[in-house]
């Protein structure tokens, strides 16, 4: 902006003769020709320098000075006076008085009056420079203020000895300090907590000290930092070297956040990349980690440990028919059981579905690890309750100890899985120390499977017929279908094959196999012989199969195709740990049992159905295990067949011995009241070729 000089005089041609000469100073030049004019102009403009007439008519030059040095605005505006008259002395101190700075005696040499308004010129210049950089730093200074006060990060000033000189709003927010408390304090004493809490670093000593003094910034993102009421809290921060404008170290400037919620989050991802959500359990993450540790552990302390590898047995089949929820409240309460039976410094992980590690150290590990497992097994096998239904599940466990049966991680963790493998195919709901040999055995059952599936793409199998006896009569009053598959020249036992049927899914196209050829096979004898009433065909039936919705229609149609007139067929469930308790189950056998289907409870005593619920299940006969029946020359053999045999009677249903193989079994069962049985003592299961012969000599044939 141009500079202005305002001219004041009440001759106008002064005023041209003033504005010509001015001209070439490159200014505005303002012109008033009166005192009371100047005055106006100079209320709404700033002027670098006024030229005042002396001698004008009403208000006269020095009036105008006087009037212009009372009012603020125009106090500081340098005034030279033009005057023809007196250059006397006392004339021109009543100027000076007045306020003016200077005088120009008319007629004026053009060029005293240039280099004089010149200076003032300059001089205003100057003037309005160190304003605006005055005012430069005052909006500097206050931007400033607002940014310390309003950043989020606290700032904290400290001198060259480490005490605190400033601090901003925001750590006595963070820190719940005072900036009175903080302020000349030394900031490790009262700030900083140090990695080295029992000799406090001394500030020359401290990493910031060293990093600022030598010019370079320090930061960390895992400070500690101490706030009121004695608590502390991680922070990041940064501290900048200060330096004097002579470029001496200053002291350092710390710029810090406080990092409290982003720890948590970041503690919460951590826990979540090493904890199971669903039980809370260590995850596959932490279980390797742990396995690690426990091997640097025990190869430091030359201890062995141990470790278990645990899977539920019926897991699968809860997800399946009653749903992932209930899937994931059975896993919870497996979970809580699991705690239970272990102790603190134990490592529990759930590593995969249903798959849960143990990791156990301390003396005595192998009693420790497999009384561990005993109560573990015992545990699970109790009943879980799952939206009011009892479900029974159980465990198979793996057992390795380290260093014996694996040098790392990874043969660990193998071999726990084979012994685990192998306790389930043992029969599950038990435990398995991993041993050398079980490598070969499983890898023959993995064999087995292959050809057993391939057994069944072409129904490969036979059916034998063990005969059942009324030990009173001598007569054969029905059969049981027992299933039978040659590999090569190689007969393979059903207790070896079942197991893994049940577990490939194979059981159910095979257990409708054994139905159908049982079906049949009762209707060609129906045909042939004069069957007894109630001669009836046993078939085994898995309890997997009673999952199967299409199983009573399937039983239906095959029992209608057939169509015999005499003769019944009965299925032979299992009294086992695993009999499916869920009403669905139970609902099934009741429908078999309306298509006219008798239904026996096989091995009878050696699993553990409470007495009331064999009330709930729609039976037609129990079937008394080979097991009692050996030992039914002790007391204890009399006691148990006696009281099944009551059971019976109580319950109205038949009863029957199985395995008898000595005329001495015969006698004692029949003198404790058991009339039927079946064993190697009457028959072993014979072929169809044998039964004919067999029937032959019991039964009238038909077209005789
Ligand atoms: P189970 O139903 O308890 O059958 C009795 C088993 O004892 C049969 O063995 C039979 O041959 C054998 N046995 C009969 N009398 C005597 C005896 O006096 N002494 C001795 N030591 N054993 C005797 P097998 O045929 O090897 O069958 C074993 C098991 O396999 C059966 O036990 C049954 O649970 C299962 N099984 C057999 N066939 C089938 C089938 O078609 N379907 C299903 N799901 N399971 C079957
Ligand atoms: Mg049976
Ligand atoms: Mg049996």
């Amino acid at each position: 902006m141009k500079q202005s000089i305002l001219i004041v005089d009440d001759q106008p041609a002064n005023l041209v003769a003033l504005e010509s000469v001015l001209m070439q100073l490159d200014v505005e030049v303002i012109q008033a020709t009166s005192g009371q004019a100047a005055l106006t102009i100079l209320l709404k403009q700033a002027v670098a320098v006024a030229l005042l007439d002396v001698q004008m008519p009403g208000m006269d030059g020095f009036e105008v000075a006087t009037l212009m040095r009372q009012r603020n605005k125009t106090r500081h505006i340098p005034i030279i006076f033009l005057t023809a008259i007196n250059k006397d002395e006392e004339y021109v101190f009543k100027g000076y008085e007045s306020g003016g700075v200077d005088f120009i005696f008319k007629p004026f040499d053009p060029h005293v009056l240039v280099s004089k308004v010149r200076i003032f010129l300059e001089l205003d210049q100057r003037q309005r420079q160190l304003e605006e950089a005055l005012h430069r730093l005052d909006q500097l200074k206050t931007s400033n203020e607002v940014l310390l006060r309003s950043v989020g990060e606290g700032i904290i000033g400290v001198s060259a000895d480490g005490s605190i000189t400033f601090v901003n709003p925001a750590v006595e927010a963070i820190l719940s300090f005072s900036s009175a408390e903080l302020i000349g304090t030394q900031i490790y004493k009262s700030v900083i907590v140090s990695a080295q809490q029992s000799e406090r670093p001394d500030w020359e000593q401290s990493r910031i000290f060293k990093a600022c003094v030598s010019g370079t910034p320090y930061h960390t993102d895992v400070g500690v930092f101490r706030t009121g009421g004695n608590r502390v809290i991680p922070v990041e921060y940064t501290s900048s070297p200060m330096h004097s404008p002579t470029g001496k170290f200053d002291g350092v400037v710390i710029v810090f956040k406080d990092i409290t919620e982003r720890r948590k989050i970041e503690e919460k991802l951590n826990y979540m990349a090493q904890y199971d959500a669903l039980t809370g359990l260590g995850n596959r993450n932490l279980f390797s980690n742990a396995l690690n540790n426990a091997i640097a552990q025990s190869r430091h302390t030359q201890n062995p440990f141990a470790l278990l590898f645990l899977d539920l047995d019926r897991f699968k089949q809860v997800n399946d028919t009653l749903g992932h929820d209930a899937g994931d409240l059975l896993l919870k309460d497996v979970a809580g059981r699991i705690r239970n039976c272990i102790r603190d410094a134990d490592v529990l992980c759930r590593i995969g579905g249903d798959e849960f590690t143990l990791i156990i150290a301390g003396a005595a590990i192998e009693i420790a690890a497999q009384r561990v497992s005993e109560k573990l097994i015992s545990e699970l096998s109790r009943s879980f309750e799952i939206y009011e239904q009892e479900i029974y599940v159980g465990g198979s466990i793996g057992i390795v100890y380290y260093p014996e049966m694996g040098a790392d991680a990874n043969e660990l963790i193998k071999n726990a899985d084979m012994a685990m493998y192998q306790a389930k195919h043992e029969g599950r709901n038990r435990f398995k120390v991993f041993d050398p040999n079980m490598r070969a055995q499983i890898e023959e059952t993995m064999a087995l499977e292959v050809e057993l599936r391939r057994a069944v793409e072409s129904m490969d199998f036979f059916v034998h017929y063990q005969p059942k006896y009324d030990m009173i009569d001598g007569s054969i009053i029905g059969v049981e279908a027992l299933i039978r598959w040659r590999v090569g020249d190689r007969m393979i036992s059903p207790a070896a094959f079942i197991p893994i049927a049940e577990e490939t899914g194979l059981i159910s196209s095979i257990g409708r196999w054994v139905f159908e050829a049982s079906c049949s096979q009762l209707r060609a004898w129906d045909q042939k012989f004069h069957l007894p009433d109630g001669f009836r065909v046993s078939v085994n039936m898995s309890v997997q199969q009673l999952h199967d919705p299409l199983l009573v229609n399937m039983v239906h149609r095959i029992i209608d195709q057939c169509g015999f007139s005499h003769g019944l067929m009965e299925i032979e469930i299992t009294e086992s740990l695993f009999f499916e308790r869920t009403q669905e189950a139970v609902s099934r056998l009741e429908s078999l049992r309306r298509l006219g289907v008798g239904i026996a409870l096989d091995d009878f005593g050696t699993g553990y159905s409470s007495l009331s619920y064999l009330t709930k299940l729609p039976l037609t006969v129990l079937k008394i295990d080979k097991a009692f029946v050996d030992e039914i020359q002790t007391q204890q053999g009399i006691a148990i067949i006696s009281a099944v045999v009551a059971l019976a009677r109580g319950l109205n249903i038949d009863v029957i011995a199985e395995g008898v193989e000595t005329e001495d079994q015969v006698d004692r069962l029949v003198q404790l009241g058991c009339r039927f049985a079946q064993g190697y003592f009457f028959n072993r299961p014979l072929s169809v070729e044998a039964l004919d012969t067999l029937f032959s000599e019991k039964f009238e044939l038909r077209n005789a």
